[in-house]
């Protein structure tokens, strides 16, 4: 492996917690604000206390960014562990948090914005820029992308040319299956995957996705909240000078809303939305959970998400779950969900 990044030395799984700004939609609240950053040596750039009825929760994070992180403080953070799938590695970085967080901020954030481009498009860019300066050491890099989207536990190919097809509905054979390979990785039949050779071209994919998310959010009730967005980059690397090669992996994931069912006053279809995201995220969270605690069984087959992302998990991969909060008075209840499931999960 080339470099060598700190994560190594602490572990696979990292946790950083983001707090929006407000925003002039959030609930006018003459209320104190309700988060504080504690700046004791220990607790500083780490810590994020939320105050409710009077009552203080404190809690600690890998990292934490405040109303202030720009995208770029964001992306410094973590951008060697992005460099470290051209190393070969398998890496996972989610979103987290309840619907209006900022978790597609913090993962597309707004391309029309320079400065506002979210992580995926700087790790891609990122990720191109190094390959093409190893050439010099006579590494090759192939990459290949693919994206989807899990709904109500049912995979979607967003890179799919043929919109008629839906879900595993079974037209044209289109079944969109997790399997397993003899070498532990996974792949979903029938998705699209396509090969990538520069920023750009996996730059207009992107675009291609995010259209083909907005189809079905007008036909499904805004499904792009309700669903998890997975964008996977695969890079094999060949070394001619010295004959290494390198398997790396990145899984950019924008999951779906983290509210919880009462505030969506969910009947019908609605409810059964909201069960299926429960049930991922709750997996995800049992999982995550039974890897920091080197657990021997670790629940993989419990949801979509977590079996697909199996090899991605795990081992000597590295995940990063950011938990996005906002800092809307009147979400106080969730934000505290939110850091509690962050914080079992750290
Ligand atoms: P989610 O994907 O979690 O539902 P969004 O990313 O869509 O939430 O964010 C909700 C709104 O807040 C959007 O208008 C987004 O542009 C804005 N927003 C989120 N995070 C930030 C931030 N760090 N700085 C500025 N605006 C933000
Ligand atoms: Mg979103």
């Amino acid at each position: 492996k080339l470099h060598n990044t700190i994560l190594e030395l602490k572990g696979n799984i990292r946790v950083f917690c983001r707090v929006r700004p407000l925003l002039p939609d959030d609930c006018a609240s003459t209320e104190m604000t309700v988060f504080s950053y504690p700046t004791s040596t220990e607790a500083l750039g780490r810590g994020v206390d939320l105050t409710q009825s009077g009552q203080k929760h404190h809690f600690m994070f890998d990292k934490v960014f405040t109303h202030e992180a720009s995208q770029q403080d964001v992306f410094v953070e973590i951008s060697q562990l992005v460099q470290s799938a051209l190393d070969g590695y398998k890496v996972c970085i989610f979103a987290y948090g309840q619907t209006g967080s900022g978790k597609t901020y913090t993962m597309m954030g707004k391309p029309e914005a320079l400065e506002q481009k979210g992580l995926i498009p700087r790790s891609l860019e990122q990720i191109f820029q190094t390959s093409q300066s190893l050439l010099a050491q006579g590494w090759k890099y192939k990459m290949q992308a693919s994206m989807l989207e899990i709904y109500n536990e049912t995979i979607r190919d967003l890179l799919s040319t043929n919109r008629s097809v839906g879900p595993d509905n079974g037209l044209g054979g289109k079944q969109y299956a997790i399997k397993h390979d003899a070498n532990g990785n996974t792949y979903v039949s029938d998705l699209t995957i396509v090969d990538v050779c520069s920023f750009k071209e996996v730059s207009s994919l992107l675009h291609q996705a995010a259209q083909s998310r907005s189809v079905g959010k007008t036909q499904m009730n805004e499904q792009s909240s309700r669903s998890h967005f997975v964008f996977t980059l695969r890079i094999s690397g060949v070394n001619e000078s010295t004959e290494q090669q390198v398997q790396g992996i990145l899984n950019l994931i924008d999951l779906a809303g983290s509210e919880r069912l009462s505030k969506s006053g969910s009947t019908g279809d609605r409810l059964k939305e909201t069960q299926a995201i429960n049930k991922s995220l709750s997996s995800l969270s049992d999982v995550i959970f039974s890897l920091a605690k080197k657990e021997d069984h670790v629940p993989f087959r419990n949801s979509k998400l977590t079996y697909l992302l199996q090899p991605c998990l795990g081992g000597d991969s590295k995940t990063l779950m950011f938990v996005n909060i906002s800092p809307d008075p009147s979400s106080v209840g969730e934000s505290l969900c939110s850091l509690r499931f962050a914080a079992r999960v750290n």
